[in-house]
């Protein structure tokens, strides 16, 4: 059996120019369990993709030997429409230029109008519930009707994803060390992917993520289906992640192939595709609370230089860059610092050089305990 390939065309938003989604799609329809991945949703963001790129071979190869047990769709680069997002020789990626939207907000929240559809034929069979649910869900989708490219976009990739055992979104950040973005439902059940990756931080959302985004509506309709028939047995049915595959220029072969052999190795210890994955990795860390994240926000204009290098434990009140002022004429004077707000793992920052403004964030600390400033903060901040 081949794998598929479907090639999606996204409808035009000018004259004379078309672009298409490549899917491709391994394993039999419907055989369990069904993994989803799908890479570079903001588009600009390539280690995910490059390591979709190692993989699509490997995943080639098992199903030509007929190792694929489970069904794999694979999204190698989620978003054509950011790929054209170039600005006097700079693909920017991360916000659509027609409606500003971020690209990875404002996926669909399928709690409701599912609950509406099975809420009283919701039965005692843990089961039965998770196929009624998957199946409304996919009906919930095929309902909508979208306007413009970017919810075609959407529509297209929730409909592949949203019935699937595990959906692994991957991303990458401006300077980082490998971080796992997850559902405190899924913890420690998801411990043996943050494992396999090699994630030196994993935070978790509870109950769910306040922003729409492709992971958290991919896994959070469960929970929040859960919540409210607490009565009526609905297990977190979808795994759901984000992986932020280190910095924007972390794109390498060496990278790739190892990251897509983690990944490889995954689908085995899942039992999605045979043969053994050897011994799970020892983990570097485990998860802690995403209102935990210290965000390190620049308080003045100026020019970032940094004393701390990702993936690098750090303490409170250390500093982890200093903005200087360029224009000034008292260079001793024109610093300032900004400081960790709690000990933990240093996983994200910007490159040295940087332009900073007011509000702009410089850096990402995984810390074990909230932070009063960071209450109901529970999501990334643009
Ligand atoms: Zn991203």
């Amino acid at each position: 059996m081949p794998r598929t390939v479907e090639r999606l065309p996204l409808m035009s938003m000018t004259p004379g120019t078309a672009r298409s989604l490549t899917v491709l799609r391994y394993g039999r329809a419907g055989a369990r369990p069904k993994v989803y991945l799908q890479a570079a949703i903001h588009s600009n963001e390539f280690p995910g993709a490059m390591a979709l790129h190692h993989l699509i071979p490997m995943l080639d190869k098992a199903q030509k030997a007929g190792r694929i047990k489970g069904e794999i769709v694979v999204v190698p680069h989620a978003n054509p429409i950011g790929l054209s997002h170039v600005l006097m020789a700079n693909h920017l990626g991360r916000y659509d230029f027609f409606g500003r939207d971020n690209f990875n907000r404002n996926y669909h929240d399928l709690a409701d109008p599912v609950a509406e559809k099975i809420g009283k034929k919701l039965t005692g069979d843990a089961g039965r519930n998770v196929s009624m649910i998957r199946k409304a869900g996919l009906e919930a989708l095929d309902e909508m009707i979208p306007s413009n490219e970017i919810q075609e976009l959407r529509l297209y990739l929730m409909k592949r994803s949203i019935d699937s055992d595990v959906v692994i979104d991957l991303h990458c950040d401006s300077q980082a060390s490998m971080h796992h973005f997850i559902s405190q439902r899924d913890w420690p059940a998801i411990a043996d992917l943050s494992a396999q990756i090699g994630a030196t931080a994993i935070m978790y959302n509870a109950p769910y993520p306040y922003t729409m985004t492709f992971s958290g509506c991919n896994g959070s309709w469960w929970s929040k289906l859960a919540d409210r028939f607490p009565d009526k047995p609905i297990p977190q049915a979808c795994q759901s992640s984000t992986i932020e595959y280190r910095g924007q220029s972390d794109v390498n072969d060496a990278l790739g192939a190892a990251d897509a052999t983690a990944l490889y190795k995954f689908l085995q210890r899942r039992k999605v595709i045979s043969g053994d994955p050897g011994r799970l990795p020892r983990a570097l860390c485990t998860a802690t609370p995403m209102e935990g994240m210290d965000v390190g926000y620049a308080p003045c204009e100026g020019v970032l230089v940094y004393r701390k290098r990702e993936g690098t434990k750090v303490r409170k009140g250390e500093t982890i860059c200093e903005v200087f002022d360029p224009t000034s004429a008292n260079p001793l004077k024109a610093r300032t610092p900004i400081k960790s707000s709690t000990d933990g793992m240093l996983f994200s920052r910007r490159p040295d050089g940087r332009l900073a403004w007011p509000g702009m964030v410089c850096f990402r600390i995984a810390g074990p305990k909230a932070l009063p400033h960071r209450k109901g903060r529970s999501g990334l901040d643009d």
